[in-house]
């Protein structure tokens, strides 16, 4: 600490000037001097030594210790040249035996406190890379953040591209692509599926009596009900256009695809929709094929030829529902309606 420094340098210049004055001064004097100031020097140095010991520096156990054994030399050989102590080989020699301890003791604190510089490096090097490690891993959370983010709202613009702005159900870029990919795979793997063609009849006079607007209801609530319709996981509905819907059913036979045909028919035609000007009667007429799908068939054959059964469903009077028979090249009620 600062105050300590300024003392130590005062020490110390006054010690060399006492020095210098040695050369100059009649002996008897310098002597004096000489035995005050050293008295002074090592009561500082022991002082010195056990504060900075007292404040847990290690090498000052060592330094402390050293000058105790200078000191306690130095006393000796006093304590014997005024015959307190006896003069003998041990108090003759002690000084000397003195000075070589404090010279291994001196060393072992500079020792120590080489170590102890090592350590303080190596620990900050630690720190250092430490803290390089953990700037690393935050850039890494926030990228692997930010790839989420994206890959959100990639999945978001997706679900976007792929829905009907009216109806919310699935619009027909998402069905052309879905029709595509699900009759390849039922081909390699030869399970039968259906597709539905469902048309609002007489929609027209609807949009032509009562506006776009309730037109537009109408297309939003026969959308739920189709939806509702088609509950198996891999059921899908979509609007096809218009006033058209579309079903695809995975691993559903001629049966299945009649009673999940005309379970949509009922909905629309059973129970008025309500629209902004009141409930209003509909009825859908539906034209389905129903197919285990060969490799070389198009997805434009299970569409043409659902709507081939579709045209004959409104030919034979709409609310209703028609299957087109392969067989016979030409539609046909395939099973009574229920
Ligand atoms: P049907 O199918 O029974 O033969 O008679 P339709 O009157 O439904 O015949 P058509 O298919 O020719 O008419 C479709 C009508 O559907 C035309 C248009 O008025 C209406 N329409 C088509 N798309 C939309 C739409 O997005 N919103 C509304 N409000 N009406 C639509
Ligand atoms: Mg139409
Ligand atoms: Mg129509």
């Amino acid at each position: 600490s600062k105050p300590i420094h300024s003392i130590q340098n005062v020490v110390v210049s006054s010690s060399l000037i006492v020095a210098m004055l040695t050369l100059v001064l009649p002996y008897n004097l310098s002597i004096r001097l000489v035995i005050a100031i050293a008295a002074i020097i090592c009561s500082w140095g022991l002082g010195l030594g056990v504060f900075t010991w007292h404040r847990g520096l290690a090498a000052a156990r060592y330094y402390t210790v050293a000058w105790a054994m200078l000191l306690i030399s130095a006393l000796v050989l006093v304590l014997s040249k005024v015959h307190i102590l006896p003069s003998n080989v041990i108090t003759e020699n002690a000084i000397q035996a003195g000075t070589l301890l404090e010279a291994v003791l001196l060393s072992f604190a500079m020792a120590e406190r080489i170590n102890q510089e090592r350590a303080l490096r190596f620990n900050a090097q630690q720190q250092a890379l430490q803290s390089q490690t953990q700037a690393r891993e935050e850039l890494e959370l926030r990228v692997t953040e930010r790839t989420q983010e994206l890959e959100e709202a990639n999945h978001k613009l997706l679900e976007l591209s792929q829905t009907d702005q009216l109806t919310g159900i699935k619009n027909r870029g998402f069905l052309d692509l879905y029709l595509d990919k699900q009759i390849r795979r039922f081909a390699e793997s030869q399970r039968s599926m259906t597709v539905l063609l469902i048309d609002a009849d007489h929609f027209k006079p609807i949009n032509d009596t009562h506006g776009h607007q309730v037109g537009d209801d109408c297309l939003q609530e026969i959308a739920r009900r189709v939806e509702n319709e088609t509950r198996w996981p891999g059921d899908v509905a979509a609007r096809y256009g218009g006033e058209e819907f579309c079903v695809i059913l995975p691993d559903t036979g001629l049966a299945g695809a009649n009673i999940v045909a005309e379970r949509i028919r009922k909905s629309v035609a059973e129970a008025p929709v309500n629209t902004r000007i009141g409930p209003l009667n509909l009825s859908v007429s539906i034209g389905g094929y129903a197919a285990i799908p060969n490799t070389a068939q198009e997805p434009a054959d299970f569409l043409s030829y659902a709507d081939k059964a579709l045209y004959a469903a409104k030919g034979n009077g709409r609310n209703q529902v028609q299957f087109f028979n392969a067989s016979e090249s030409q539609t046909d009620s395939a099973l009574p309606h229920s």
